[in-house]
């Protein structure tokens, strides 16, 4: 019998860990559209981020080449949780009955529990010898929160959170880690920025977004040349430094001596998704491997599947560049599901551009669906992942009953991007059997559609 088909987890050593992030862009048969002024329409250049990142950041958003170097003190810190480990996941292919293998690579090992401090670290460095003080942000599940706030603390920075007011209620302890970390965190909407309180002094329990957070985060760092502000997925820059997920997976991959047939992932903003599968896509767009590559997103947000490709705004007031992605509109506010992380109204324009070109796929599923496949996974594999993977969870179960039908050789490479123990009570409210499917009308967005399309841009 073959040894490897009881092995469960392939681990890299310290030193066979990648030390250069992928840019996938100069790969790409054509480059995303540029992001554009808001005031002006034209191409937005360098200095028109200046006032929220600093400049080796945003030379790394318009980046032309493919490989960028980590910097030592980013490597050293990855080094206490990297290489993370891929597993296969025996367990559960046993109780599904599947021929096919289903591997996740787990970044839940990080301190804050996710994928999101491979990014919060080289983000909170360059900052930090740029210069900058204080950093602002919005946290939507609270796990860039997190993850912005271990990172700021590595550096000496301040850090200050717009949490998403529904999550803020949800996931007190998720709050108190921050405030551990030294952050200082706001229930979003708040009274404290103008943006806030556009919606605030209308309803002071507004369930609260990703895209207002991230206006009251943009507003407090644009009127201070000391704070710069820092977003935890979408932009190019952050897809890149995800990449070392998928570097390190597809060494795994080799190891396991498997190359996969699908790669399922979660899309809020695109990071972990990106950050698995860009450097699997650089090998199907060199002919090595031809991976069906898939977004899974929520039915209550299902910007890719049901989104118009067009110009919109980062942020629900309106003062971020203009980027071009499948977008349901930058007002509409989606139904407060637990996966709070996947609740934004967009999607990384890079992810947009990949999924024009027909390189991926996408598909959405609803709530009670990824939670009924989150409990077989905890109850096979032992980690209770966390509401947004276990959408990447259902999308990978559901294509293993699909090889238990076919007897296809399925293999399948999904992301396990955070654990969930500061979500306990989504599974309490499903465990009680009280937990309730989205609204899946395409009439909650219609009218956020038609404002995005109505942009003279569009036009
Ligand atoms: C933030 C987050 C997401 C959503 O963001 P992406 O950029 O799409 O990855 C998904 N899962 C977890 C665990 C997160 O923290």
């Amino acid at each position: 019998m073959d040894e490897s088909v009881h092995q469960h987890k392939f681990t890299l050593t310290e030193d066979q860990m990648p030390t250069q992030w992928y840019n996938i862009i100069p790969d790409l048969p054509s480059p995303p559209p540029p992001a554009l002024h808001p005031g002006t329409l034209q191409p937005a250049g360098p200095e028109d981020f200046l006032p929220l990142f600093p400049m080796d950041l945003i030379l790394q958003e318009v980046s032309q080449d493919s490989y960028i170097d980590i910097p030592g003190a980013v490597l050293d810190i990855y080094r206490q949780w990297r290489p993370s480990p891929l597993f296969r996941a025996h367990r559960l292919e046993k109780l599904l009955g599947t021929p096919a293998k289903i591997y996740y690579k787990f970044e839940g090992q990080s301190p804050a529990g996710s994928h999101k401090t491979n990014t919060s670290v080289p983000q909170a460095y360059y900052n930090a010898i740029a210069g900058v003080k204080k950093l602002t942000t919005e946290t939507g599940a609270g796990q860039w929160g997190t993850a912005l706030s271990f990172a700021t603390a590595l550096f000496g920075l301040e850090c200050e959170v717009w949490q998403v007011g529904a999550s803020y209620d949800a996931k007190p302890y998720r709050r108190l880690m921050m405030e551990v970390y030294g952050a200082k965190v706001h229930r979003s909407p708040s009274n404290l920025t103008a943006a806030g309180r556009a919606f605030y002094d209308v309803n002071p329990n507004h369930p609260g977004s990703l895209g207002i957070a991230i206006s009251e985060a943009v507003e407090v760092a644009a009127q201070d040349p000391e704070i710069r502000y820092a977003l935890g997925s979408v932009l190019n820059h952050v897809l890149m430094h995800q990449t070392i997920i998928g570097e390190e997976a597809l060494l795994q991959m080799q190891m396991a001596g498997d190359t996969p047939t699908h790669i399922v992932g979660c899309t809020g903003g695109g990071s972990n998704f990106g950050g698995l599968s860009f450097p699997f896509l650089r090998e199907k767009m060199a002919g090595k491997m031809d991976p069906k590559i898939i977004a899974v997103e929520p039915e209550s947000c299902p910007s890719l599947t049901k989104g118009v490709y067009a110009y919109d705004f980062g942020d629900t007031a309106g003062m971020t560049p203009l980027m071009k992605m499948h977008t349901l509109g930058r007002n509409f506010v989606p139904d407060p599901i637990h996966a709070g992380g996947l609740r934004y109204h967009g999607m990384a324009p890079l992810i947009s551009h990949i999924y024009e070109l027909g390189l991926m796929e996408a598909i959405a599923v609803p709530q009670t669906e990824c939670f009924e496949a989150a409990i077989k996974f905890a109850r096979t594999e032992g980690i209770v992942p966390a509401p947004e993977p276990t959408h990447a969870i259902a999308a990978a179960i559901r294509q293993a009953l699909v090889a238990k039908e076919t007897g296809e050789e399925t293999v399948i490479l999904t992301a396990l991007c955070g654990h969930g123990h500061f979500d306990l009570a989504a599974y309490e409210e499903f465990l009680g059997g009280r937990m309730k499917d989205e609204n899946a009308d395409d009439s909650r967005f219609a009218e956020s559609i038609d404002e995005v399309k109505a942009f003279p841009i569009n036009n």
